[in-house]
C-alpha cells in the first residue's frame, strides 16, 4: 500500500499546527511544533500573503495528512462523497472516519493512525470474526473489531486502551476493553467527529 514515508513532524510544521500524528510524543514538549513554530525548509520563516486558494489547499492538506492519505486516495473519497445525497463535506469525513485504520485508532487500540495501519497490516485484528489486513476497509454499522488472541498480552495495546478508557470513548463507538473488542454503533454526524477542520474549504477547492 502506498503511503507517506517522510518525517511526520514536518507535516505538522508545514500546516502550522499539531496534527497529532505520533501519539504520546505529541503531548510532550518534544513536539516539533512547540519547538519550532515555523514551516520547514529554507523559506519556512518567510511571511507570505495567503490567497483564498492557499487557504483551501492548506485545509485539504491538513485533513489528508491527519488521516494519513495520499492525494489520489483522498480525492477518491471526495468523488464518492460528491455523488452521494447529503452534505458532501460531512459525507467525506464520514468515509474517512469509517476506515478500519481510523476506527482502530478511535477505539483506542492504537495511539495514532500510523500505528493502527501497521497493526492491521500485521494481522492484529478480526472484523466480525474474520481476519482483516486492509487498513482502508470501510466498516458498516454493527461491525465488530476485535484483537486476535495472541496480541492481547502486548503491553502497549493495554496502555493505549487504558488511556482511551480514561479519556472517554466517542458516542458512536462501543468499546469493551476487557474483551479487546469495539463496535461501530452508528455513522457519526459531523458534530460527533472530533476534527477541527473546515471541510467546506476542501469542497470549494475540489469543485473548481
Ligand atoms: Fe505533530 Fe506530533 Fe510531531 Fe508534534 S510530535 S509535530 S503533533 S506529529
Amino acid at each position: 500500500m502506498a503511503r507517506y514515508r517522510d518525517a511526520l513532524c514536518k507535516l505538522c510544521r508545514r500546516e502550522g499546527e499539531k496534527l497529532f500524528l505520533k501519539g504520546d510524543r505529541c503531548q510532550t514538549d518534544k513536539c516539533a511544533v512547540e519547538r519550532r513554530k515555523y514551516a520547514p525548509g529554507q523559506h519556512g520563516q518567510r511571511r507570505a500573503k495567503i490567497s483564498d486558494y492557499a487557504i483551501q489547499l492548506r485545509e485539504k492538506q491538513k485533513v489528508k495528512r491527519i488521516y494519513g492519505l495520499l492525494e489520489s486516495q483522498f480525492r477518491k473519497y471526495y468523488k464518492e462523497a460528491e455523488q452521494k445525497r447529503g452534505v458532501t463535506g460531512e459525507k467525506l469525513l464520514q468515509f474517512l472516519e469509517l476506515r478500519l485504520d481510523n476506527m482502530v485508532y478511535r477505539m483506542g487500540f492504537a495511539s495514532n493512525r500510523n500505528q493502527a495501519r501497521q497493526m492491521i497490516g500485521h494481522g492484529f485484528f478480526v472484523v466480525n470474526s474474520r481476519k482483516h489486513s486492509i487498513p482502508s476497509s470501510r466498516l458498516k454499522v454493527g461491525d465488530v473489531v476485535e484483537l486476535v488472541e495472541d496480541k492481547k498480552k502486548l503491553s502497549f495495546i493495554q496502555e493505549n486502551l487504558s488511556r482511551v478508557t480514561h479519556k472517554g470513548i466517542l458516542a458512536w463507538i462501543e468499546l469493551d476493553s476487557a474483551a479487546f473488542k469495539g463496535k461501530l454503533l452508528h455513522v457519526p454526524k459531523r458534530d460527533e467527529i472530533p476534527l477541527a477542520a473546515k471541510e467546506q474549504l476542501i469542497i470549494e477547492l475540489y469543485s473548481k
